[in-house]
């Protein structure tokens, strides 16, 4: 690849926010045992906190699926694609003029 490319992200922001999601999916894990109690206080709080995770994965980069190595969203120089790669072993994602949606897909491939 002689692309020259961009760094984007906060660094900081993004392990903060990956500590987030993991916590909210160990707390969805059980959604289901708490939604069968029917108790309407919890499908209220299950409902925000998949809100809540939504909007984080279509914002934070996930590290990689196949290394666990940190993921960057880099941006084409010539062209308006944003895509993401793998620090480490260069995995990528699709590529794509919206941000939101390279990182979503990316976020998707574990
Ligand atoms: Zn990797």
């Amino acid at each position: 690849m002689s692309n020259v490319f961009e760094k984007l992200q906060d660094e900081m922001g993004t392990y903060r926010l990956q500590n987030r999601i993991a916590e909210l999916e160990r707390a969805l894990k059980d959604k289901d045992e708490l939604l069968g109690n029917a108790n309407r206080t919890y499908a209220f709080e299950i409902n925000r906190l998949e809100s809540e995770l939504a909007k984080y994965k279509s914002t934070v980069l996930l590290n990689c699926p196949f290394c666990d190595g940190d993921a960057v969203l880099m941006q084409e120089v010539c062209g308006d694609d944003y895509y993401v790669q793998c620090m480490i072993c260069d995995a990528q994602s699709v590529y794509d003029n919206v941000k939101s949606e390279v990182i979503m897909s990316w976020n998707k491939r574990v």
